[in-house]
């Protein structure tokens, strides 16, 4: 089974509010015969799309291959939460590579925010509105958060932290289903596809060709290597791999590192006057499996929840109702106008992977849910690290990311027991 056809029609954007609401989703050709590039990239993504953007900057001669159209994974399909920091806290980093890798980290997530908010600027239709809030189920959760929140502040001069009491959050979110909250104003939310599609259109202006319904079969290394699809191959000095929940079996170092997942969501009709959010944020709670839901400038709620760890999509209404009338009971009746579905990757300890498999190719990938930012990121990092500036690429990938137990073989039914586990403890509030 191929993710990349297991759910979704060849070459076309899933059903999401976010298609129905794209500007200059133009169509590009495939792949035909054999090309000379400095760089090939596999797969049009943030992470593809920006170092598409950033090398064809530089000058060099960059072609993009897409199995399918341009943000037509998860970066078209996302929550659209540009969040701060690295996917882990800064304690968890700076316990296992010390306080200057720990602050360069945080130094390179708070920069992908920023470009992000740059790129977005200059891209049509990617509402770019600051604020999000994360909202806490248990009285420990809210005292760890004011702790860190503080520690933000001290030792990394980031101020941006605003606690919520249990009832300014239940007025911000129109809900009680919480105990307590903050709001991070320096993190941000996107129209993912919108930014995905201006991504494409500026990597082409600088002078990237990206080429759609061009399915990468196999990567031969070698100087140049040589990236194979159906319809001819891209012979290149260097390869990036943008292919993230999709890799497949590509690149064998990297599947053994990362592994596939499915997250949903759905957008409700319209809800005038009846719609939760007090402010224009977006929220993610602290659930396992989170919920994390924003409104739609036509006053939509857009909820996502649910994961799913096998190869097809399950019910997404069913899936995605449940835990949002756990939160909006008042949401029973609202017409579901769109749901839809994406694969992400994770890493074992939720680390980004950035590997360089072969000296002339690097992948970054296993974003673990944290990658509108880091992947747009990556793809710069990445660009920097083919022109010889290493040190970005270098600190990325002393982020530990072991290979999954067992391998690609085995990485499945283990991960599926280890999220069951944590999906059940979730519902048993424990
Ligand atoms: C439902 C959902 C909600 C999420 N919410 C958030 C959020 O709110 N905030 C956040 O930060 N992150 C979120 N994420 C994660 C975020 O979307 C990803 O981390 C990010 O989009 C990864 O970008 P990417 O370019 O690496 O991968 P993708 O956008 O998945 O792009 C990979 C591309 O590679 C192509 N490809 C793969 N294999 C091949 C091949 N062999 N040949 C040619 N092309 C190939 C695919 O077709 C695809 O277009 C969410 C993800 C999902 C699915």
């Amino acid at each position: 089974m191929n993710l990349l056809y297991a759910n979704d029609r060849r070459g076309e954007y899933p059903p999401s509010w976010y298609a129905a609401t794209a500007v200059g989703a133009a169509e590009r050709p495939p792949l035909r015969g054999t090309v000379r590039a400095d760089v090939c990239v596999v797969g049009a993504g943030y992470t593809g799309l920006s170092a598409a953007l950033h090398l064809a900057q530089r000058g060099l001669r960059v072609v993009v291959l897409e199995a399918h159209r341009a943000g037509w994974g998860a970066s078209g399909r996302n929550g659209g939460q540009v969040g701060s920091g690295q996917r882990l806290d800064q304690d968890w980093i700076e316990a296992r590579l010390g306080r200057e890798d720990a602050r360069h980290l945080w130094q390179i997530a708070e920069e992908a925010k920023a470009l992000v908010r740059r790129l977005a600027a200059d891209m049509p239709g990617t509402d770019w509105r600051p604020g999000v809030a994360h909202a806490f189920l248990h009285p420990s959760e809210v005292e760890a958060a004011r702790r860190y929140a503080d520690r933000l502040a001290r030792d990394y001069g980031y101020e941006q932290i605003v606690p919520l009491d249990g009832s300014e959050t239940a007025e911000l979110l129109g809900t009680r289903a919480y105990v307590g909250g903050e709001l991070d104003q320096g993190a941000a939310h996107v129209h993912p596809l919108n930014l995905a599609l201006g991504l494409a259109v500026a990597a082409e202006a600088a002078g990237a060709t990206i080429l759609e319904r061009t399915e990468v079969l196999a990567l031969e290394p070698g100087q140049p290597a040589t990236v194979r699809a159906q319809t001819g191959q891209v012979v290149a000095d260097h390869v990036i791999l943008g292919c993230n929940g999709y890799l497949g079996r590509l690149e064998p170092q990297v599947a053994a590192r990362v592994m596939p997942i499915n997250n949903f969501i759905v957008a409700t009709e319209p809800l005038g006057a009846d719609a939760p959010l007090s402010q224009p944020v977006a929220v993610a709670d602290s659930r396992f499996v989170v919920n994390y839901w924003r409104q739609t400038p036509d006053g939509r709620l857009l909820f996502g929840g649910g994961e799913s760890y096998g190869w097809r999509f399950p019910d997404i209404v069913a899936t995605v109702r449940k835990p949002m009338l756990k939160v909006y009971p008042q949401l029973a009746e609202a017409r579901i106008d769109h749901a839809w579905g994406g694969t992400l990757a994770i890493s074992p300890t939720r680390n980004p992977c950035f590997l360089r498999p072969q000296p002339n190719v690097l992948s970054a990938s296993g974003y673990s849910g944290h990658g509108v930012a880091l992947a747009t990121m990556a793809g710069q990092i990445m660009a920097e690290a083919i022109i010889g500036q290493t040190a970005r690429f270098d600190v990325m990938a002393r982020l530990p990311t072991p290979r999954f137990p067992g391998g690609t073989l085995l990485r499945h039914p283990v991960l599926v027991l280890a999220m069951t586990w944590f999906a059940l403890r979730d519902r048993l509030g424990i």
